[in-house]
């Protein structure tokens, strides 16, 4: 598999994708970055270091189209941060003031 390593071939075209609309990042919403290619994808256009496709669960990530490893991201799960209310934030401040 290290033939044509590094070589755009234009497979990457096909699982190109476009910017959120809503301007979230990138790699949150799965998509992964390579950099020879130039292109924003998806992860199905990914296989791990095994040959194997990528699944959600894939951390290295090799770009089908020119072999190379390309970014993704650590999965975090949305939503469990900045789950705080106004509330919680108010009772907050009044425990501070208290000290
Ligand atoms: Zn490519
Ligand atoms: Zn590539």
């Amino acid at each position: 598999m290290n033939k044509d390593k590094g070589i755009c071939k234009g497979q990457c075209k096909e699982h190109k994708v476009r910017k959120p609309r809503d301007g979230s990042s990138r790699y949150l919403s799965g998509q992964v970055r390579c950099q020879i290619c130039g292109v924003f994808m998806s992860r199905e256009a990914c296989h791990d270091r095994e040959d194997r496709p990528a699944t959600e669960d894939t951390i290295d990530l090799y770009c089908n189209c020119c072999n190379c490893m390309v970014r993704s991201r650590p999965r975090n799960k949305p939503g469990i941060k900045s789950n705080k209310t106004q509330e919680e934030y108010d009772q907050l401040k009044e425990l501070r003031k208290k000290y």
